[in-house]
């Protein structure tokens, strides 16, 4: 058997497109701050990543880069400023942050209602309530993948390997929320093989290449990738073994070209919402 691979590159782009027809109904141009603090190489193809995104969806987009040795203070006064800024309507503070630099004060001062990347307290709280405005853009996007591949969850076990803020833990609650049965494994799981063996959804949220093998995947699972690691030949690879699992896999996400472009596709939607709470009609 050979999987269907789930094109999230091409959902990518109809969402972007579905978000400029909505956004060119506004009153006003969306706006987008995205802070970037120092030179972290990643951080930056992210961030110009992110501007070509709003150019694409017809938002205004804010580009503000602070040097490597900025202070905490520096990093707050410009939140604070942007959450008094009127034709900002989201806020996203590309992380990592340098390490002088308090990653948990910053996301706790922006605004919660401009934040589109749902890492506040606030809104995480939403998420576990299932009363979330924003979804946490990258488990946001895997939901729309299953969506548009007509794979619902409910009833189903799904297994999320990793347990992070901003990935495992709000994927396992969005999945949840759909009536799956959810388990969460991490590095202090004993057998991750028989954990991974009971999902009919497996998601892998590690970022160690080559984890997920074709032996620890049931037959006709729905498998998918979130992870973005750098193999030994400098390419751009997942936690699956995607060759031998998309053999054993009834549905499966590349890396690149899967969970990666809805993850931006959802903050440009989390940004377009965000305006059109603020924006009068
Ligand atoms: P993270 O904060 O480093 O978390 C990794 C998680 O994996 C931790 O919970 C860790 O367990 C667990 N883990 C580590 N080794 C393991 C093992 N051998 N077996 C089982 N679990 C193990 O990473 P993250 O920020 O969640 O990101 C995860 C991956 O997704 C990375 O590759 C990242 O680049 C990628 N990512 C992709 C997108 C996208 O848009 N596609 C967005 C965000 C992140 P402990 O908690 O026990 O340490």
């Amino acid at each position: 058997m050979s999987a269907v691979i789930m094109d999230g590159k091409a959902l990518a782009e109809k969402v972007k497109a579905q978000i400029r027809e909505k956004a060119s109904k506004l009153r006003r141009q969306p706006g987008l701050a995205v802070i970037l603090v120092g030179d972290n190489p990643a951080s930056q193809v992210y961030v110009r990543n992110k501007e070509r995104d709003c150019a694409q969806c017809g938002i205004m987009c804010y580009d503000y880069h602070l040097p490597q040795d900025a202070s905490q203070e520096d990093v707050l006064d410009l939140v604070e400023k942007m959450n008094n800024y009127g034709a900002v309507d989201g806020i996203l503070v590309q992380l990592p942050l340098p390490e002088q630099i308090d990653e948990r004060v910053v996301l706790e001062a922006i605004a919660p209602d401009k934040d589109v990347d749902a890492f506040h307290p606030e809104n995480v709280g939403r998420i576990m309530q299932g009363q979330a405005y924003y979804k946490p853009c990258t488990p946001a996007g895997v939901m729309e993948i299953l969506h548009e591949y007509g794979i619902d969850p409910g009833g189903k076990h799904c297994v999320v390997v990793g347990r992070s803020n901003i990935v495992g833990k709000p994927m396992a609650m969005l999945l949840l929320h759909e009536n799956a049965t959810v388990t969460i494994c991490h590095s202090r799981t004993p057998d991750l093989k028989a954990q991974c063996l009971q999902a009919d959804i497996l998601v892998s949220a590690v970022g160690k290449t080559g984890l997920i093998t074709a032996d620890m995947v049931k037959p006709g699972a729905v498998v998918i990738d979130v992870a973005m690691n750098r193999n030994e030949a400098g390419k751009l690879c997942g936690d699956v073994d995607f060759a031998a699992v998309s053999q054993v896999a009834s549905y499966i996400t590349p890396v690149p070209g899967g969970v990666g472009p809805m993850t931006r596709a959802m903050l440009m939607e989390n940004t377009y919402k965000a305006a059109k709470c603020r924006i009068p009609k």
